[in-house]
């Protein structure tokens, strides 16, 4: 872990020109990384088992938090640390889950498993519990009681971490859940069907290794599309503040 930070601290004082951050389980919101492009990295530090990358753009710090998970490496200008290079030697641009890019470099997390997580540092304190693992008893739990609609609820990383809008899409579209849906009003078997195609749909993604891979994917998510099950023309409106597809015939 240490040898990570150590690694990673060479990128300190480069200038972020692009991030690729397109892997849904390995960074589930990734708009946050994409704001901080044409930002500094000022520090890296390391709290525990996370490494943190602090970037200052307009005067303002953020910080990419990179937990490494069991198989995570950095690997800094194509070159991982000199404790790790049994792995370099083995790297396999598939497995690069998270890149950025410098104005002198590029810094890449490559994780042939994906249990690696980069999230924001202001999540740190409240991250829910994982998306994947909850079972259902805490899942009815942290939803209960809450008003707003599931969507928003189920994208809440203080409720649950690790989703991302577009797996939300899907997994309120296998559950026939109405994403506008108020939370509360949702049943107990609508609750059990949601907990369900969660784990199912991550599941799925981490099979296949990709990103993009749901039925959702990004040639449904335009205007004009159809419902994979019945073929209806899919609902688009912004929900909890994110594009929303949804079908409004199963979807209820
Ligand atoms: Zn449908």
């Amino acid at each position: 872990m240490e040898s990570f930070r150590r690694a990673s601290a060479a990128v300190i004082g480069w200038r972020i020109t692009g991030v690729v951050a397109d892997d849904p389980i390995v960074v589930p919101m990734p708009e946050f990384v994409h704001r901080l492009v044409g930002g500094r990295v000022v520090d890296v530090t390391r709290h525990g088992k996370v490494m943190g990358i602090v970037v200052r753009r307009r005067r303002h710090d953020d910080t990419i938090d990179v937990h490494f998970g069991m198989s995570g490496r950095v690997i800094v200008n194509g070159r991982a640390p000199i404790e790790e290079l049994s792995y370099a030697a083995s790297d396999d641009a598939r497995w690069h889950r998270f890149t950025m890019r410098f104005d002198r470099g590029t810094l890449v997390l490559s994780d042939p498993r994906r249990f690696a997580r980069v999230t924001s540092a202001q999540d740190r304190a409240d991250l829910g519990p994982d998306a994947w693992s909850i079972d259902l008893r805490t899942f009815r739990e942290r939803l209960s009681g809450r008003r707003t609609a599931v969507k928003a609820v189920l994208l809440d990383q203080s409720v649950v971490a690790g989703l991302g809008n577009m797996l939300v899409d899907e997994i309120l579209m296998k559950s026939g859940v109405d994403p506008r849906r108020s939370t509360a009003s949702l049943d107990a078997t609508a609750v059990a069907a949601v907990h369900r195609n969660t784990r199912a749909v991550l599941d799925r993604l981490w099979k296949r290794g990709g990103s993009h891979a749901g039925d959702l994917a990004v040639e449904l998510r335009h205007p004009g599309a159809s419902c994979p099950v019945d073929g209806t023309p899919l609902a688009r409106a912004n929900v909890g503040g994110r594009t929303t597809f949804w079908c409004p015939k199963h979807q209820v």
